[in-house]
């Protein structure tokens, strides 16, 4: 019997292109592509598997109680269990959690590792919390999601505003409820609990190894290059580092504190030093504060999105003056803005690609925590530029052979997987 298409869970909101809106978008036009064996399965992409929405009292330092909503949803573990990161924003919502683990499961596909997608995140501002106040909200949370996680079921790492401690916190929270050690738990710890050698640098590294084999395809030299990087934190710094490594200028840099630039190249231990002592880029020695506006319109050849979603829109995608954009960030272009970059040439290298080394880094601390074996920072290197090297030269054959962009390549790469073991493993009951 046939069954009219079901309509959208309720829970989305349909008027307003969010990150979900801009996932089911992403999807939408990658679906005529897709094997015709994998039609029946679509919809699975469309619904997150699990969701969870979870209430997160603390106490206060003045004694005060305070409730913050936190999530967990996993959107599919048919390759594996869940993996994705925790996010503490004051912006955090379900929908922008439920595209992030989304994006998670086509990540971790793009990239063939065993996992499935998964996303959590507190609606806080974790600026206004003090490092005691941020412990117990990380144990609280943790508690909360206790249910859903676990080195084999679904498995934390750090996003936007986490790090290792707060990794090493989730860890020890889960690990005493258990009643054991359970290090696989969570991946970005401090080496002292099992973390993995290389995954700080992890994403950044990943992103400057996109953005090389990117401008190796398009014939751009790496020495002597611009580059203007959007977010100085986990993703941001690393890649600014790692890129000005090989002989690149960072010329212009935006946070929530502001944009700076230099087109000779800003000297980034004195902008560390800098923002360690003042909190904010502005008056870095030897750069020259700009207005958001111009941030977008720096001319560059490589253009890193490193902060959070929907950044580059219809509004600013006109005036961009780079080659290539290198999404460090999930989700940072709107699908509007997509097409603009697509007809301006400027070429994408997609979220789901480029920020892969995060991951893939969470993966290799897993599989070391697993066989109590760790590896030196060479080979975990040597092993991170090998797989993104793969995964690229992958989307890119796709891309060539079917004319489709990086995004729609990569998606096809990602989803065609997800779907693969979603049919083979078949509906229970
Ligand atoms: N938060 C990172 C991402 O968005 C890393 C996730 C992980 O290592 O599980 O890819």
């Amino acid at each position: 019997m046939l069954h009219p298409p079901c309509p959208l869970p309720s829970y989305v909101a349909a008027d307003k292109l969010g990150p979900w809106e801009t996932y089911l978008e992403q999807v939408a036009q990658v679906t005529p592509l897709l094997a015709p064996s994998l039609q029946p399965w679509i919809e699975t992409l469309h619904r997150p598997k699990r969701i969870l929405i979870v209430d997160v009292p603390i106490r206060l330092d003045n004694g005060e109680i305070a409730h913050f909503e936190g999530y967990r949803v996993q959107h599919n573990t048919s390759r594996g269990p869940g993996k994705g990161g925790v996010r503490y924003h004051q912006d955090v919502s379900l929908p922008e959690v439920m595209a992030l683990a989304a994006w998670m499961s086509v990540k971790n596909a793009v990239v063939n590792l065993p996992y499935g997608g998964a996303k959590g995140g507190v609606r806080v501002d974790p600026r206004l919390l003090s490092i005691e106040e941020l412990e117990r909200l990380t144990r609280r949370y943790t508690s909360e999601i206790n249910i859903m996680i676990g080195p084999d079921r679904d498995i934390p790492a750090p996003d936007v505003n986490t790090n290792a401690q707060v990794m090493a916190w989730m860890m020890d929270t889960f690990s005493m409820n258990q009643g054991r050690t359970s290090t696989g738990v969570v991946t970005g710890k401090p080496i002292s609990v099992g973390g993995s050698l290389g995954r700080q640098d992890a994403t950044g590294r990943g992103v400057f190894v996109a953005a090389r084999e990117a401008a190796r395809q398009l014939g751009i030299p790496l020495a002597g290059s611009r580059i203007a990087i959007q977010g100085f934190g986990n993703v941001g710094e690393a890649a600014a580092r790692i890129f000005a490594g090989a002989g690149a200028r960072v010329v212009a840099i935006q946070d929530v504190t502001g944009s700076i630039c230099n087109p000779a190249g800003i000297d980034l231990a004195a902008l560390r030093a800098h923002v360690a002592q003042f909190k904010t880029l502005i008056g870095a020695p030897g750069t020259e504060a700009i207005t958001g506006e111009e941030f977008w319109a720096v001319p560059c050849e490589f253009l890193v999105p490193a902060a959070l979603e929907g950044q580059i829109t219809t509004a600013n995608a006109p005036n961009l003056a780079a080659r290539i954009v290198v999404e460090g960030a999930n989700g940072p272009t709107t699908p509007a803005a997509d097409a603009i970059l697509e007809e301006r040439g400027i070429l994408v290298v997609p979220d789901v690609l480029a920020n892969a080394g995060g991951v893939t880094v969470s993966y290799f601390e897993w599989v070391q925590d697993f066989s109590s074996f760790f590896w030196t920072e060479e080979e975990i290197n040597q092993r991170l530029e090998r797989l993104m090297t793969e995964a690229f030269n992958a989307v890119w054959q796709v891309s060539r052979e079917r004319r489709l962009r990086l995004r729609t390549a990569a998606f096809v790469v990602g989803c065609s997987r997800v779907l693969e073991a979603r049919a083979i493993r078949g509906l229970y009951p």
